[in-house]
């Protein structure tokens, strides 16, 4: 259960300027928070959505139990509308809809709002639509945007919005709060590279499919140490049906770079640095004989190239099978 007091921890100065708007009934008609994955920008859109609905608020912190506040968490609330992207981008198509469905005054009130997120991946048509649909703001309507990159959206739209930087948490706080709701020291440093969300972290941490997953990046390098010969069976024996889901293939490249860069630190002798490895460990050693600085170096950027790739709509197969070879 989200309270303002919470989200203030996390992000004091962005919840400061949300809530200084709530408390003096002051709701700009477009907010553009921007902040890295795990920042909160979604917690802080859905507290701002349920301070402007909920029934029984006690100052500004929704009850989190009505009917109202249920819906909102959900998704389900008719007045809240979530636009998210499809596949790559969204699309003109759904900046259409979102016009045409409210264009009907609100159905439960005349408050509305709708939550934009992935904002950087508006194509251009979809961008133009939307520019001209919050130049002519509706007095009861509020749109949120939310991106992780804001030099990709246009500056009218920047323009038109307020905007609220949030923070990137701090590591190092991040790691010991890790610590204290009792995650293992040894996987702090893992779960703090990939997010800095801490219900993330601690779903991680528990995860089963995750534990696998890191295990199957592991094999993969070691397969390249011992027997490359069996890489590309491993990959459609293990690698492929496991990495189904596009996020997935995306965290398994992800964890394939923090490996290669843990590889990367230990040719540089920063052993304190390693975030999946242990340190000298056999495994590791291995590695650093295979790989030479310079190859990690360009594997890493292959690993990169991969990423966009499947951004790209290549087909994760043909991406992975062109990575194997090229490591
Ligand atoms: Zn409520």
């Amino acid at each position: 259960m989200e309270t303002w007091d919470h989200v203030s921890e996390k992000q004091p100065v962005a919840s400061r300027i949300l809530m200084n708007s709530l408390q003096k009934n002051r709701i700009s008609h477009a907010y553009l928070l921007t902040g890295g994955r795990g920042t909160g920008k979604k917690s802080l859109a859905t507290l701002f959505a349920k301070t402007l609905f909920c029934p029984n608020k006690t100052g500004i912190d929704p009850c989190e139990v009505c009917n109202v506040c249920k819906r909102i968490t959900s998704h389900n609330h008719p007045d809240v509308h979530w636009i998210e992207p499809e596949g790559q981008s969204i699309k003109i198509e759904q900046i259409r809809q979102l016009q045409s469905e409210f264009t009907y005054s609100g159905l439960e009130s005349e408050q509305k709002v709708y939550i934009l997120t992935g904002a950087h991946t508006l194509t251009v048509n979809a961008a133009n639509r939307l520019l001209k649909f919050l130049e002519e703001p509706n007095q009861q309507t509020t749109a949120i945007l939310l991106t992780e990159n804001i030099g990709q959206i246009i500056p009218t739209i920047q323009s038109r919005c307020q905007l609220i930087d949030l923070q990137p948490l701090n590591e190092s706080a991040f790691r010991k709060k890790l610590a204290t709701i009792g995650i293992d020291p040894s996987e702090t440093a893992l779960l703090s590279a990939l997010t800095s969300d801490i219900e993330e972290a601690k779903e991680y941490s528990q995860d089963e499919w995750f534990a696998q997953a890191r295990t199957i990046v592991l094999q993969l390098i070691n397969m390249y140490t011992t027997t490359p010969a069996d890489v590309f069976v491993y990959i459609h024996q293990e690698w492929l049906p496991h990495f189904k889901e596009r996020e997935q293939q995306e965290l398994g490249y992800e964890l394939l770079m923090i490996a290669f860069k843990d590889i990367l630190y230990a040719h540089m002798h920063m052993d304190d640095h390693l975030v999946i490895y242990q340190p000298k460990s056999e495994n590791l050693t291995r590695a650093l004989h295979r790989f030479t600085a310079g190859e990690v170096s360009s594997v890493l950027r292959k690993i990169l190239d991969a990423k966009r790739k499947l951004q790209q709509n290549v087909h994760p197969t043909l991406v992975l099978e062109q990575l194997a070879l090229h490591i």
